[in-house]
């Protein structure tokens, strides 16, 4: 395992001229420690509406040009119950932050998923320890919920009225109650620097986390970032190859993001260190109105196109785990 200082891991953001020896060795790295399998994880975006206001996010309360939506009880089971017949083994909940999903009422949709034999990720935001502690006892293996940023000042900026010491509780609650956690940052956020992206990998190895997402931002149109530029593809790349290589055993996803900004972003991700494929199992008429930013890839996909997906990881020589997809799956498989 590479242990590398902060300054080794500034230098090679910075250094465009090592990056085929950078991918490629976190190619190797993910070889070695989770194998040429690929976990699909089919992805249930079951609320767009939200009460935060990020300022880069399309679902963020005060943008009234969406159409919102929830996901009843049943459509959301329906759902996954599909996604588990087409062979997911890892079912993702993810939605805005909205409250009107009771304690209760989600942990009745994770019991009723979890009779489908398949592991369940939650992607839903912050709640109470309380809250955490209730939806594990329910049966929810993992829980995805990214620091965006290391760096303080840009987190405030970019979050209003939300706190990062918050932020920072949840993932370490989640930790504590025994997810398999997982986290991430955005790369190309105005005011970010190497040096915080820097932060981010020393951040995301310093708390161990089991998965990490790194997304390439998006401008939205109707939010206040509509006029930045879109993050760089290479840079977020990069620092998910470092990630991978100071990380090596832990599920890392070809994000969405990546392949919206280039369409052969996702198998760039594959080869330079991912493992993970979630694929949208949305019901199609939701799924075009969970626009986080414009144009996102995989919106409107059908869970008949996993046909496709697996298509496409066979063309670069990798298989489609047939297991549930844990970081302890990957040391096991070695
Ligand atoms: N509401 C939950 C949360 O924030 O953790 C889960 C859903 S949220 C839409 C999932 C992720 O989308 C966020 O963690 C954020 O990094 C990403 N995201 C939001 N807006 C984005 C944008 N404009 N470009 C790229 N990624 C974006
Ligand atoms: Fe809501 Fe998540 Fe978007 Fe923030 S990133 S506005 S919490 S959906």
């Amino acid at each position: 395992m590479t242990n590398f200082t902060k300054q080794e891991i500034i230098d090679i953001l910075k250094d465009n001229s090592r990056n085929d020896w950078l991918f490629s060795h976190a190619d190797r790295v993910r070889k070695d420690n989770t194998g040429d399998e690929i976990h699909l994880r089919g992805l249930i975006e079951f609320s767009n509406t939200c009460s935060r206001t990020c300022k880069y996010c399309g679902l963020r309360a005060e943008n009234s040009r969406i159409d919102r939506y929830r996901m009843t009880v049943e459509e959301i089971t329906e759902c996954a119950q599909k996604a588990v017949n087409a062979g997911y083994k890892t079912i993702v909940l993810q939605s805005g932050e909205d409250y009107s999903y009771t304690t209760n009422t989600l942990c009745k949709i994770i019991e009723t998923i979890k009779k489908l034999d398949t592991a369940v990720t939650l992607s839903i935001g912050e709640r109470s320890f309380e809250d955490y502690k209730a939806f594990k006892d329910a049966g929810a293996d993992r829980f995805l919920i990214r620091i965006e940023t290391t760096d303080k000042n840009l987190y405030n900026q970019m979050h209003p009225n939300m706190s990062f010491e918050n932020r920072l509780r949840c993932i370490k609650d989640l930790k504590k109650l025994g997810y398999e956690t997982g986290t991430g940052c955005l790369v190309g956020l105005a005011g970010q620097t190497i040096e915080s992206l820097a932060d981010d990998i020393l951040f995301f190895k310093d708390i161990n986390a089991d998965m990490i997402g790194i997304g390439p931002f998006i401008p939205h149109p109707n939010t206040p970032l509509a006029k930045n530029p879109a993050g760089n593809l290479t840079l977020a790349l990069k620092v998910m190859a470092l990630t991978r290589i100071m990380l090596p055993d832990i599920n890392i996803p070809a994000t969405t993001a990546m392949e919206t900004l280039n369409p052969k972003g996702r198998i760039m991700a594959l080869q330079s260190g991912a493992n993970v494929i979630m694929p949208n199992v949305t019901t199609a008429d939701f799924s075009t109105k969970y626009e986080i930013y414009p144009n996102k890839s995989g919106t409107g996909e059908h869970i008949e196109q996993r046909k496709q997906i697996e298509d496409l990881i066979k063309s670069i020589g990798r298989t489609v785990s047939k297991t549930q997809g844990f970081r302890k799956d990957n040391k096991s498989s070695k």
